[in-house]
Protein backbone atom coordinates (compact mmCIF):
# COMPACT_ATOMS: atom_id res chain seq x y z
CA UNK A 1 0.00 0.00 0.00
CA UNK A 2 1.43 3.58 -0.66
CA UNK A 3 0.70 6.10 1.69
CA UNK A 4 0.99 8.64 -0.92
CA UNK A 5 -1.43 7.77 -3.10
CA UNK A 6 -4.09 7.67 0.05
CA UNK A 7 -2.97 11.11 0.46
CA UNK A 8 -3.76 12.49 -2.92
CA UNK A 9 -7.15 14.19 -3.16
CA UNK A 10 -9.02 13.35 -6.73
CA UNK A 11 -11.40 15.34 -8.69
CA UNK A 12 -12.83 13.34 -11.29
CA UNK A 13 -14.88 15.72 -14.17
CA UNK A 14 -16.67 13.41 -16.32
CA UNK A 15 -20.30 13.02 -17.63
CA UNK A 16 -20.63 9.60 -18.58
CA UNK A 17 -21.24 7.68 -15.71
CA UNK A 18 -19.58 4.61 -17.41
CA UNK A 19 -16.03 6.22 -17.60
CA UNK A 20 -16.89 7.33 -13.62
CA UNK A 21 -17.11 4.05 -12.39
CA UNK A 22 -14.01 2.74 -14.21
CA UNK A 23 -11.97 5.45 -13.11
CA UNK A 24 -13.39 4.61 -9.83
CA UNK A 25 -12.27 1.73 -9.86
CA UNK A 26 -8.80 2.27 -11.19
CA UNK A 27 -8.67 4.60 -8.45
CA UNK A 28 -9.52 2.52 -5.66
CA UNK A 29 -6.97 -0.25 -6.86
CA UNK A 30 -4.98 2.38 -6.25
CA UNK A 31 -6.39 2.47 -2.74
CA UNK A 32 -7.59 5.86 -3.08
CA UNK A 33 -11.43 5.87 -2.18
CA UNK A 34 -14.35 8.53 -3.21
CA UNK A 35 -12.85 10.39 -5.63
CA UNK A 36 -14.57 13.94 -5.91
CA UNK A 37 -17.21 13.96 -8.45
CA UNK A 38 -17.85 16.61 -11.00
CA UNK A 39 -20.77 15.99 -13.97
CA UNK A 40 -19.93 18.91 -15.82
CA UNK A 41 -17.74 22.34 -15.75
CA UNK A 42 -19.27 24.62 -12.93
CA UNK A 43 -19.79 21.69 -11.26
CA UNK A 44 -16.30 20.83 -11.40
CA UNK A 45 -15.15 24.87 -10.44
CA UNK A 46 -17.50 24.99 -7.59
CA UNK A 47 -15.98 21.60 -6.34
CA UNK A 48 -12.35 22.96 -6.71
CA UNK A 49 -12.67 26.32 -5.11
CA UNK A 50 -14.43 24.33 -2.02
CA UNK A 51 -11.87 20.77 -1.78
CA UNK A 52 -9.08 22.46 -3.74
CA UNK A 53 -7.88 18.81 -4.85
CA UNK A 54 -4.58 17.90 -5.39
CA UNK A 55 -5.43 16.31 -9.25
CA UNK A 56 -8.44 16.75 -11.31
CA UNK A 57 -9.00 14.22 -14.16
CA UNK A 58 -10.59 16.26 -16.63
CA UNK A 59 -12.71 15.26 -19.58
CA UNK A 60 -12.46 17.98 -22.52
CA UNK A 61 -16.39 16.83 -23.50
CA UNK A 62 -18.29 18.49 -21.13
CA UNK A 63 -22.45 19.29 -21.33
CA UNK A 64 -21.63 22.79 -20.53
CA UNK A 65 -18.47 24.28 -20.55
CA UNK A 66 -15.22 22.52 -22.09
CA UNK A 67 -13.01 21.03 -20.65
CA UNK A 68 -9.83 23.16 -21.67
CA UNK A 69 -11.79 26.46 -20.11
CA UNK A 70 -12.24 24.61 -16.88
CA UNK A 71 -7.99 24.21 -16.96
CA UNK A 72 -8.33 27.84 -18.11
CA UNK A 73 -10.12 28.80 -14.55
CA UNK A 74 -8.97 26.61 -12.25
CA UNK A 75 -5.41 27.83 -13.24
CA UNK A 76 -6.77 31.42 -12.74
CA UNK A 77 -7.92 30.17 -8.94
CA UNK A 78 -4.95 28.80 -8.29
CA UNK A 79 -2.62 30.92 -5.39
CA UNK A 80 0.56 31.62 -5.44
CA UNK A 81 1.58 28.22 -3.31
CA UNK A 82 -1.30 25.84 -4.88
CA UNK A 83 -0.31 23.58 -7.81
CA UNK A 84 -2.92 20.94 -8.68
CA UNK A 85 -1.90 18.48 -11.80
CA UNK A 86 -4.23 18.33 -14.57
CA UNK A 87 -5.16 15.38 -16.55
CA UNK A 88 -6.90 15.45 -19.48
CA UNK A 89 -8.81 12.82 -20.82
CA UNK A 90 -10.55 12.61 -23.88
CA UNK A 91 -11.68 10.36 -26.93
CA UNK A 92 -10.10 12.38 -29.12
CA UNK A 93 -6.77 11.74 -29.88
CA UNK A 94 -4.67 14.39 -32.20
CA UNK A 95 -1.71 16.48 -32.16
CA UNK A 96 -3.53 19.86 -32.14
CA UNK A 97 -5.88 18.59 -29.14
CA UNK A 98 -2.56 17.45 -26.57
CA UNK A 99 -0.99 21.41 -27.86
CA UNK A 100 -4.34 23.03 -27.03
CA UNK A 101 -4.76 20.51 -23.39
CA UNK A 102 -1.26 21.89 -22.06
CA UNK A 103 -1.51 25.39 -23.03
CA UNK A 104 -4.84 25.64 -20.82
CA UNK A 105 -2.99 24.90 -18.10
CA UNK A 106 -3.05 20.56 -18.52
CA UNK A 107 0.05 18.44 -17.44
CA UNK A 108 -1.05 15.53 -18.61
CA UNK A 109 -3.08 13.47 -21.56
CA UNK A 110 -5.15 10.22 -21.08
CA UNK A 111 -6.54 8.71 -24.08
CA UNK A 112 -10.33 6.85 -23.80
CA UNK A 113 -10.72 4.11 -23.42
CA UNK A 114 -8.34 4.68 -20.60
CA UNK A 115 -5.80 1.62 -19.56
CA UNK A 116 -5.33 0.85 -16.13
CA UNK A 117 -1.71 0.67 -16.45
CA UNK A 118 -1.53 3.69 -18.60
CA UNK A 119 -3.59 5.39 -15.93
CA UNK A 120 -2.16 4.20 -12.70
CA UNK A 121 1.44 5.27 -14.10
CA UNK A 122 0.28 8.74 -14.97
CA UNK A 123 -1.68 9.02 -11.55
CA UNK A 124 1.71 8.08 -9.76
CA UNK A 125 4.28 10.30 -12.29
CA UNK A 126 1.60 13.36 -10.61
CA UNK A 127 1.60 12.20 -7.28
CA UNK A 128 5.71 12.37 -7.69
CA UNK A 129 5.42 15.73 -8.91
CA UNK A 130 2.56 17.10 -6.07
CA UNK A 131 5.17 15.67 -3.67
CA UNK A 132 8.28 17.63 -4.99
CA UNK A 133 5.86 20.94 -5.26
CA UNK A 134 4.92 20.40 -1.56
CA UNK A 135 8.57 20.34 -0.48
CA UNK A 136 9.11 22.85 -2.67
CA UNK A 137 6.32 25.06 -0.82
CA UNK A 138 7.46 23.96 2.40
CA UNK A 139 11.13 25.22 1.81
CA UNK A 140 9.91 28.08 0.43
CA UNK A 141 8.14 28.91 3.61
CA UNK A 142 11.19 28.43 5.49
CA UNK A 143 13.28 30.31 3.51
CA UNK A 144 10.66 33.04 4.08
CA UNK A 145 10.32 32.97 7.41
CA UNK A 146 14.24 32.48 7.83
CA UNK A 147 14.48 35.79 5.69
CA UNK A 148 12.20 37.78 8.00
CA UNK A 149 14.12 37.11 10.61
CA UNK A 150 17.28 38.45 9.11
CA UNK A 151 15.60 40.89 8.24
CA UNK A 152 14.68 41.63 11.76
CA UNK A 153 18.43 41.33 13.16
CA UNK A 154 19.98 43.11 10.34
CA UNK A 155 18.22 46.30 11.48
CA UNK A 156 17.94 45.81 15.00
CA UNK A 157 20.20 46.52 17.91
CA UNK A 158 20.74 43.01 19.88
CA UNK A 159 21.35 44.07 23.50
CA UNK A 160 18.06 46.45 23.49
CA UNK A 161 15.76 45.70 20.58
CA UNK A 162 15.65 49.42 19.54
CA UNK A 163 16.55 49.98 16.09
CA UNK A 164 20.38 49.89 15.54
CA UNK A 165 22.43 52.28 14.00
CA UNK A 166 22.04 50.97 9.91
CA UNK A 167 18.17 51.24 10.38
CA UNK A 168 18.61 54.55 12.00
CA UNK A 169 20.70 55.92 8.75
CA UNK A 170 17.86 54.31 6.42
CA UNK A 171 14.88 56.01 8.26
CA UNK A 172 16.76 59.19 8.34
CA UNK A 173 17.66 59.47 5.10
CA UNK A 174 14.21 58.44 4.17
CA UNK A 175 12.33 60.99 6.68
CA UNK A 176 14.76 63.53 5.32
CA UNK A 177 13.90 63.12 1.74
CA UNK A 178 9.58 63.16 2.62
CA UNK A 179 10.31 66.21 5.11
CA UNK A 180 11.45 67.98 1.84
CA UNK A 181 9.35 67.25 -0.44
CA UNK A 182 6.49 67.74 1.92
CA UNK A 183 8.17 70.99 3.30
CA UNK A 184 7.94 69.96 6.41
CA UNK A 185 10.69 69.85 9.53
CA UNK A 186 12.87 67.39 10.89
CA UNK A 187 14.16 67.11 13.94
CA UNK A 188 17.29 65.31 15.72
CA UNK A 189 17.62 64.68 19.41
CA UNK A 190 20.61 62.75 20.02
CA UNK A 191 21.19 61.78 24.20
CA UNK A 192 24.26 60.24 25.77
CA UNK A 193 23.93 58.78 29.17
CA UNK A 194 25.65 60.67 31.80
CA UNK A 195 29.11 59.34 33.39
CA UNK A 196 28.68 55.96 32.37
CA UNK A 197 32.00 54.56 32.25
CA UNK A 198 32.08 55.56 35.73
CA UNK A 199 28.56 53.17 36.27
CA UNK A 200 29.93 50.19 34.44
CA UNK A 201 33.24 50.94 36.68
CA UNK A 202 31.29 50.80 40.23
CA UNK A 203 28.37 47.97 39.33
CA UNK A 204 29.70 45.99 36.50
CA UNK A 205 28.98 45.55 33.10
CA UNK A 206 25.62 43.69 33.37
CA UNK A 207 24.36 46.19 35.23
CA UNK A 208 25.31 48.37 32.91
CA UNK A 209 23.59 46.68 30.01
CA UNK A 210 20.21 46.58 32.21
CA UNK A 211 20.59 49.96 32.01
CA UNK A 212 20.76 50.52 28.80
CA UNK A 213 17.76 48.34 27.82
CA UNK A 214 15.97 50.46 30.24
CA UNK A 215 17.16 53.73 29.21
CA UNK A 216 16.13 52.50 25.37
CA UNK A 217 12.96 51.84 26.46
CA UNK A 218 12.33 55.01 27.67
CA UNK A 219 13.14 56.32 24.26
CA UNK A 220 11.04 54.05 22.37
CA UNK A 221 8.06 54.62 24.04
CA UNK A 222 8.48 58.85 23.51
CA UNK A 223 8.62 57.85 19.67
CA UNK A 224 5.81 55.91 19.25
CA UNK A 225 4.37 57.44 15.56
CA UNK A 226 5.29 56.15 12.51
CA UNK A 227 7.50 59.59 11.38
CA UNK A 228 9.65 59.17 14.91
CA UNK A 229 12.33 56.44 15.22
CA UNK A 230 14.00 55.50 18.64
CA UNK A 231 17.54 53.97 17.31
CA UNK A 232 20.94 53.09 19.41
CA UNK A 233 23.53 55.42 17.79
CA UNK A 234 26.08 53.59 19.47
CA UNK A 235 27.43 52.20 23.13
CA UNK A 236 25.57 54.72 25.15
CA UNK A 237 24.30 57.22 22.77
CA UNK A 238 20.89 57.03 21.38
CA UNK A 239 19.04 59.11 18.63
CA UNK A 240 15.40 60.04 17.96
CA UNK A 241 14.69 60.74 14.59
CA UNK A 242 11.17 63.05 14.73
CA UNK A 243 9.75 63.56 11.55
CA UNK A 244 7.08 66.52 10.21
CA UNK A 245 8.41 67.82 13.96
CA UNK A 246 9.60 71.53 14.85
CA UNK A 247 11.95 72.55 17.49
CA UNK A 248 9.38 73.51 20.26
CA UNK A 249 7.83 69.93 19.55
CA UNK A 250 11.27 68.19 19.74
CA UNK A 251 12.61 70.12 22.57
CA UNK A 252 9.05 69.03 24.18
CA UNK A 253 9.03 65.27 23.60
CA UNK A 254 13.37 65.22 24.39
CA UNK A 255 12.26 66.97 27.67
CA UNK A 256 9.87 64.57 28.82
CA UNK A 257 12.38 61.28 27.98
CA UNK A 258 15.23 62.98 30.04
CA UNK A 259 11.98 63.02 32.39
CA UNK A 260 11.60 59.55 31.86
CA UNK A 261 15.11 58.42 32.28
CA UNK A 262 15.58 60.05 35.61
CA UNK A 263 12.11 58.40 36.96
CA UNK A 264 13.34 54.95 36.63
CA UNK A 265 15.50 56.20 39.53
CA UNK A 266 18.59 53.67 38.75
CA UNK A 267 21.16 54.29 41.41
CA UNK A 268 24.59 56.11 40.09
CA UNK A 269 27.09 57.56 42.73
CA UNK A 270 28.92 59.70 40.14
CA UNK A 271 25.49 62.02 38.87
CA UNK A 272 24.13 65.04 40.93
CA UNK A 273 21.03 63.46 41.30
CA UNK A 274 22.17 60.03 42.52
CA UNK A 275 20.24 58.29 39.73
CA UNK A 276 20.91 57.73 35.93
CA UNK A 277 20.62 60.64 34.06
CA UNK A 278 20.94 61.42 30.29
CA UNK A 279 22.41 64.33 27.88
CA UNK A 280 20.14 65.47 25.04
CA UNK A 281 20.55 68.09 22.16
CA UNK A 282 18.31 68.75 19.95
CA UNK A 283 18.52 70.36 16.64
CA UNK A 284 15.48 71.16 13.85
CA UNK A 285 15.68 71.69 9.95
CA UNK A 286 13.53 72.48 7.46
CA UNK A 287 15.44 70.32 4.62
CA UNK A 288 15.85 71.98 1.18
CA UNK A 289 18.54 72.16 -1.19
CA UNK A 290 21.02 74.31 1.20
CA UNK A 291 20.86 72.01 3.70
CA UNK A 292 22.29 68.23 4.21
CA UNK A 293 21.53 65.32 6.85
CA UNK A 294 25.48 65.43 7.70
CA UNK A 295 25.07 69.23 9.46
CA UNK A 296 22.20 68.43 11.12
CA UNK A 297 23.95 65.33 12.85
CA UNK A 298 26.81 67.73 13.52
CA UNK A 299 25.33 70.11 14.79
CA UNK A 300 22.63 67.73 17.44
CA UNK A 301 26.17 66.40 18.32
CA UNK A 302 27.22 69.96 19.22
CA UNK A 303 23.97 70.46 21.13
CA UNK A 304 24.62 67.37 22.75
CA UNK A 305 28.11 68.41 24.15
CA UNK A 306 26.99 71.79 25.58
CA UNK A 307 24.49 69.78 27.43
CA UNK A 308 27.30 67.58 28.75
CA UNK A 309 29.12 71.03 29.58
CA UNK A 310 26.33 73.18 31.61
CA UNK A 311 26.07 70.26 33.87
CA UNK A 312 24.43 67.02 32.14
CA UNK A 313 20.71 65.78 32.88
CA UNK A 314 18.99 68.70 30.57
CA UNK A 315 18.54 69.33 27.67
CA UNK A 316 19.78 72.04 24.75
CA UNK A 317 18.29 73.29 21.66
CA UNK A 318 20.69 73.91 19.09
CA UNK A 319 20.84 75.31 15.85
CA UNK A 320 21.48 74.12 12.34
CA UNK A 321 24.78 74.52 10.91
CA UNK A 322 26.39 76.00 14.39
CA UNK A 323 29.05 73.69 15.89
P1 LIG B 1 29.66 61.45 29.79
O1 LIG B 1 28.80 61.87 30.90
O2 LIG B 1 30.58 62.55 29.36
O3 LIG B 1 28.91 60.90 28.64
O4 LIG B 1 30.59 60.31 30.36
P2 LIG B 1 30.57 58.80 30.00
O5 LIG B 1 31.37 58.07 31.01
O6 LIG B 1 29.20 58.32 29.82
O7 LIG B 1 31.24 58.80 28.58
P3 LIG B 1 32.26 57.86 27.86
O8 LIG B 1 32.00 58.02 26.39
O9 LIG B 1 33.65 58.18 28.35
O10 LIG B 1 31.92 56.40 28.30
C1 LIG B 1 30.96 55.66 27.68
C2 LIG B 1 30.96 54.32 28.33
O11 LIG B 1 29.82 53.56 27.96
C3 LIG B 1 32.12 53.47 27.95
C4 LIG B 1 31.63 52.06 28.09
O12 LIG B 1 32.10 51.52 29.28
C5 LIG B 1 30.13 52.21 28.19
N1 LIG B 1 29.46 51.38 27.21
C6 LIG B 1 29.36 51.56 25.88
N2 LIG B 1 28.66 50.56 25.31
C7 LIG B 1 28.28 49.72 26.30
C8 LIG B 1 27.55 48.49 26.35
O13 LIG B 1 27.07 47.95 25.34
N3 LIG B 1 27.35 47.93 27.57
C9 LIG B 1 27.86 48.49 28.70
N4 LIG B 1 27.62 47.89 29.86
N5 LIG B 1 28.56 49.61 28.67
C10 LIG B 1 28.77 50.24 27.52
MG1 LIG C 1 -17.78 13.95 -21.96
MG1 LIG D 1 29.18 58.67 24.88
MG1 LIG E 1 28.04 59.10 28.29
Amino acid sequence: MNRQVEALNILVVEDSKVTVKVLGNYLAAMNVSDPLIAENGTQALKIYERERPDVVLLDIKLPDINGFEVARQIRQMEGEHEWAAIIFLTAMNSDEDLAHGIAAGGDDYLVKPVSEVVFHAKVRAMQRLIGMQRRLVEVTRQLDSANAELQRLSTTDALTGIANRRSLDYFMEREWRRCLRMKKPLSLVMMDIDYFKLFNDKYGHQAGDDCLKKVADQIARAAPRGTDLAARYGGEEFTLVLGETDQDGAMWIAERVRQMVAELKVPHYATSSKFVTISCGVVSVLPDEHTSLEILLQSADASLYQAKRGGRDRVVAGQYGKF
